[in-house]
């Protein structure tokens, strides 16, 4: 429910004061200076507004405020509401802000309880405390996340809260070691905690001038001490960052692991999205390095189209380059910082910050790169990184799987994709072909170059790739964009055609066929022509993948049979 900031008195060395996150309001419940100094090193960028509820005028309540307010209206930016349990404490409060403060009216809202609505408000309750403070102290009943919550501020006495101590709720109360009038002593309240504790209600003691002791004094009665925020983490638990990552978490989950797509872009967009919210940047991309063609191209991007451009430039080059994270916070004076984008999209970049990302030997593989983080400095380069480095690693690891995958499917003499990029495409692409009565037509040939061997023999092996290069090439470039074709073996080359009947795919084959024929091939130094011959068939979906093939390599049988440099189906 409530986590604490601070739970001891002016007399420890952390004043008492706690917060809840409701949906996108942060909500306090006092600011003390010990708190305040804890709160200036969190991130209170995620949230949409600040609530401090304030209980009563007492400097250890207070102490922090004027600084959180400017804190907000300086550097973080985000708005926030003062709230004051009476109109007594509000005018009090508006003379501490303005007189001794010196904060401006126009940097926070003050408003009171009465007048505030929102869900997790249920009502400010007076309590009773030294004679000076009569009417300005209060507690107050909450309702945060479906719980009846119950906090005491400072009080001399329970009674004003036990009508709303029921079975489940949450009574955050105030204890005192040292015996006063203005407190609630500990060793006077055991019977009445226990009493609490045996109906349920679950109570949190705060504002603990002496903790051991009162642990001592209370460790029978089903108290528990107040929860502290566990060292800077605690308010980005509950708050919507983390809330947003759980939620991109899942779904990538979700969509990787029970989702039958082949859609690898998928992981690096989730992935993407998942750092832009990490850093709460403006974009987000994930780049590939192409060491091979000296080129850095866009896996994945929020906000822009596809862009390829030489490793040698742009920063997520140089990040490439040195090898270590590269930041940069005013890019337009950056010389490594490449405006074409900037100018071609209308988009203004103002900060970037660039991971290299590493397969699992280290070497650099790709990056991860973010733009325009929203605050108003830029972004830091000892957070920043740190949290970004989980998915930069993930992009590193998927990109190594992706990459892997990718050439597992793919011959590198001819570039065409191979016998396991056949079978992988059956599993996607093809997928609906294969139901019987499904309406849907595919066509299949397989080609293999005639006397192939001859060439290896006479022009040598080079002379044979280069062959081989340049009939893969002829007849990818007769594919349309129904229509694939796999290296199948040595010589060999299949074409699947989609929604092709067999005449269609026939007459594909003879123009292949007429246009190698016609057609001179420089080998290795050589000018040599050569033939195909073909094999067709309409895919049957009632058989087997194998058993298609085998139909159209039957025919293949026919046409080698048969003098070559033909089709036969
Ligand atoms: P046919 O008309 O009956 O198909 O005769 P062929 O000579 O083409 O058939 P054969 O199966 O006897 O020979 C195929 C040759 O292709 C043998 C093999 O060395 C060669 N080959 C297979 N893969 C490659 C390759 O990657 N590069 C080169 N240079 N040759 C290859
Ligand atoms: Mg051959
Ligand atoms: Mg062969």
């Amino acid at each position: 429910m409530l986590k604490f900031l601070g739970r001891g008195s002016a007399f420890s060395d952390e004043h008492n004061s706690a917060y809840f996150v409701a949906g996108d309001d942060l909500v306090l419940l006092d600011c003390s200076m010990t708190s305040f100094m804890k709160l200036c090193n969190k991130n209170l960028a995620p949230y949409d507004r600040v609530y401090l509820l304030v209980t009563h005028t007492h400097g250890d309540h207070v102490s922090g405020i004027g600084l959180f307010i400017d804190l907000l209206e300086f550097s973080v930016k985000t708005p926030i509401t003062v709230v004051a349990p009476s109109k007594e404490v509000e005018a009090d409060i508006f003379y501490y802000l303005t007189r001794l403060e010196g904060c401006s009216s126009e940097w926070y809202d003050l408003t009171t309880a009465d007048e505030l609505d929102k869900e997790w408000f249920v009502k400010a309750v007076p309590t009773t405390h030294s004679d000076e403070l009569a009417g300005r102290c209060f507690g107050y009943i909450l309702k945060v996340d479906n719980h009846n919550v119950v906090y005491t501020g400072d009080t001399n006495t329970m009674l004003p809260f036990e009508k709303y101590l029921d079975n489940d709720t949450y009574l955050y109360m105030e204890i005192s070691a040292y015996k006063s009038p203005v407190h609630l002593y500990c060793h006077d309240m055991t019977a009445k905690v226990r009493e609490y504790t045996d109906k349920g209600v679950h109570v949190y003691l705060m504002h603990m001038d002496d903790e051991k002791r009162i642990a001592q004094v209370m460790k029978d009665t089903g108290a528990e001490m107040a929860p502290l925020d566990p060292g800077g983490t605690g308010m980005e638990d509950n708050g919507r960052m983390l809330r947003g990552i759980f939620d991109i978490t899942n779904s990538l989950y979700k969509d990787m692991c029970m989702n039958d797509s082949k859609d690898h872009a998928l992981l690096f967009s989730y992935l993407t999205e998942l750092s832009k919210t990490i850093v709460n940047a403006d974009r987000a991309s994930f780049w590939k390095w192409d060491k091979r063609k000296g080129e850095i191209w866009t896996m994945s991007a929020t906000g822009v189209d596809k862009i390829v451009i030489p490793d040698s430039t742009g920063l997520v080059g140089k990040a490439l380059r040195l090898k270590r994270t590269v930041i940069t916070n005013d890019p337009y004076n950056d010389p490594d910082f490449n405006k074409e984008i900037d100018i071609k999209t209308g988009y203004t970049t103002k900060s970037v910050l660039v991971l290299p990302v590493a397969d699992i030997n280290g070497d650099f593989i790709g990056a991860l790169q973010l733009i325009n983080k929203n605050n108003d400095y830029g972004f830091d380069d000892e957070t920043d990184p740190k949290k970004l480095s989980l998915a930069a690693l993930m992009c590193g690891i998927a990109l190594e799987s992706e990459t892997f995958l990718e050439e597992s499917h793919h011959d590198r003499l001819t570039g065409l994709k191979n016998r396991m990029g056949f079978y992988y495409d059956f599993g996607g692409k093809y997928k609906n072909y294969l139901i019987p009565d499904s309406g849907k037509t595919m066509s299949v040939f397989i080609c293999d170059i005639d006397k192939f061997k001859r060439v290896n023999d006479t022009y040598g092996h080079n002379a044979g790739d280069d062959v081989l290069r340049f009939v893969s090439e002829l007849v990818e470039s007769s594919c349309s964009e129904t229509d694939s074709v796999y290296r199948w073996g040595g010589e060999e080359f299949v074409m699947v055609m989609r929604d092709t009947d067999l005449e269609r795919a026939v007459k594909k084959a003879e123009e292949i066929r007429v246009k190698l024929m016609d057609t001179d091939i420089e080998a290795d130094g050589n000018t040599l022509r050569c033939t195909l011959s073909f094999g067709c068939s309409l895919f049957n979906p009632a058989k087997t993948i194998e058993e298609n093939i085998s139909a159209a390599d039957e025919k293949l049988y026919t046409a080698k049979e048969t003098g070559r440099n033909k089709v036969c189906s």
